[in-house]
């Protein structure tokens, strides 16, 4: 699995994706990492399909006992099929993750790690030294849905938002957005359903000083792209579908 630094200050940030062994016909998904001292939180995690991939990913980058946290931005199983499993290999973890999906994300099977029920306003995670906001982002796509700010790293992990559906083993970072557009359009056309709730992620999105805007899907967003993504889909109309 392909590893990227984001950020590399008293804290640090790591995308994981670009998987080459994924089996086909599943979804590429990117997964995020905050090494943090003895610390880590390990965010959108993935599907059971990547499991193995991860652990042995995330573990040349922390110890196992150091992954105290993980998060799930909402219930989608590209997204968090694998509780099971980070159930079983870390034993003393929480798992922040919205109230609303709690009685379902339970269903992948939650023995030992503790839920951390994140209330509809969002919430905050104190780590050794990073100061991490679970920001409300509900309808985009998931009734109840959050994503992570980092204001000292300014890096926004933004879930389906700013998603792409991209050919196997793309860059990492969006080069040229103009051409970018066509890999995001659709998925965001059909996959948010609220033209309202876009609009208010988009004001509580512009108050926040980001850098980098990190999706789960596709590329990342850096500097003036940033900016460029957010008025891109201030003016898309979104919750359509043709037939
Ligand atoms: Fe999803």
């Amino acid at each position: 699995m392909k590893t990227t630094t984001l950020y590399d200050g008293r804290h640090r940030w790591i995308a994981f994706g670009r998987d080459p062994d994924k089996p086909e016909k599943i979804i590429d998904t990117n997964q995020y990492l905050i090494v943090d001292g003895k610390r880590a939180l390990l965010m959108d995690p993935g599907g059971i399909e990547i499991f193995s991939a991860m652990l042995a990913s995330v573990l040349r980058f922390t110890d196992i006992d150091a992954i105290t946290d993980l998060f799930a931005s909402h219930q989608d199983p590209d997204i968090i099929s694998s509780l099971g499993l980070w159930d079983q290999a870390l034993p003393h973890a929480r798992l922040h993750a919205p109230w609303l999906w709690e009685g379902f994300l339970r269903h992948f099977g939650l023995n030992h790690i503790e839920y951390v029920a994140i209330p509809d306003e969002g919430s905050t995670l104190s780590l050794e030294t990073a100061q991490i906001q679970f920001i409300p982002a509900h309808y985009l796509h998931a009734s109840g849905n959050f994503h992570v700010y980092d204001p000292a790293a300014r890096i926004l992990m933004s879930g389906d938002v700013g998603a792409a559906l991209e050919p196997e083993g793309a860059p990492m970072f969006v080069e040229d957005f103009e051409e970018h557009i066509p890999k995001m359009k659709m998925f965001h056309q059909r996959w948010m359903p609220s033209n309202k709730a876009k609009q208010d992620w988009i004001r509580r999105v512009r108050a926040l000083d980001i850098d980098m805007l990190a999706p789960q899907h596709g590329r990342i967003f850096r500097g003036d792209d940033v900016k460029r993504f957010l008025d891109w889909f201030e003016a898309l109309e979104v919750g359509t579908a043709v037939g």
